[in-house]
C-alpha cells in the first residue's frame, strides 16, 4: 500500500484500459462515460470477470495528466474510475485535475481501502472477502449489491439498512447465474420495490 500510495505522488496511477462507452450498468446505464480502468485487486471475487486487472506492471503507469487529457479529448462529460480496486490508490489528485478540465467524476468501488478523492457518484458494490470500509455507507450514491445465490438477497438487506435514504439500491446477478438469478431477482424487487434491477447491458451489445 505504501509503496502505491508513494507512486501517486510522482503524479502516475497504474491503469490496466482507458476506453470511451456508455455506462453499461447501474443508476448511469446508457449515459456515455470516459471509463478509466486502474490495475491493481487484493479483494479476490472468484466469479471476477476482469480477473487480468489484479495484478499490476511496472509499464502500466500514466501520468495523471495524461490520462485525464486523453479523457477530456474524447468529448466526454463523465470519467468512470474503476478496477481492480481503484481505492487502493490515492484518488486525490486524479479527482481534482478531472474537475479541473470540468468531468464529473464517478467510482465503481468495492470500498475495501480508506476513501480518497473527490467524486460526484460513488457507487458502492461490498464484495464478502474484503468488506467496505464504515465510511463508504454514508457517502454512496448507489449500492450494488452482485447477487450470485439465494442468501445474497439478505445480504444485500444488511449493506442497504447501513446506506443513505437517498442511496440508489441495485440488484444485478452475477454474468454466469443471470438466467438462474434475473427471475428470482425480479420477484424480489416485486415483493421488495426499494430496490431496482441492473443489467449488464454492455455484455448482452458486445461493447466495452
Ligand atoms: S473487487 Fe472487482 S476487480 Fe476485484 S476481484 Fe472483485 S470483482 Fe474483481
Amino acid at each position: 500500500m505504501g509503496g502505491k500510495r508513494s507512486v501517486n505522488m510522482a503524479k502516475k496511477l497504474p491503469v490496466m484500459e482507458h476506453f470511451y462507452t456508455l455506462q453499461g450498468e447501474g443508476a448511469y446505464a446508457g449515459i456515455a462515460a470516459y471509463f478509466v480502468r486502474l490495475a491493481g485487486c487484493e479483494v479476490g471475487c472468484h466469479w471476477c470477470d476482469v480477473k487480468e486487472s489484479w495484478t499490476v506492471s511496472a509499464n502500466q503507469y500514466m501520468e495523471i495528466a495524461e490520462i485525464v487529457a486523453v479523457a477530456k479529448e474524447s468529448g466526454s462529460k463523465i470519467v468512470v474510475i474503476t478496477g481492480g480496486e481503484p481505492t487502493m490508490y490515492n484518488l486525490a489528485e486524479i479527482t481534482e485535475t478531472f474537475h479541473l478540465q470540468g468531468l464529473r467524476t464517478h467510482i465503481e468501488t468495492s470500498g475495501a481501502y480508506p476513501f480518497t478523492g473527490n467524486f460526484d457518484w460513488i457507487c458502492l458494490s461490498p464484495k464478502k472477502f474484503l468488506p467496505p470500509k464504515p465510511e463508504y455507507y454514508s457517502i454512496a450514491h448507489e449500492l450494488k449489491i452482485i447477487v450470485f445465490n439465494d442468501s445474497d438477497f439478505a445480504w444485500a438487506e444488511k449493506h442497504a439498512e447501513l446506506c443513505g435514504e437517498n442511496c440508489v439500491l441495485l440488484l444485478q446477478a452475477e454474468w454466469e447465474k443471470k438466467a438462474q438469478m434475473y427471475p428470482k431477482i425480479v420477484a424480489y424487487i416485486q415483493q421488495n420495490p426499494k430496490w431496482r434491477m441492473s443489467v449488464q447491458t454492455h455484455k448482452y451489445l458486445e461493447i466495452p
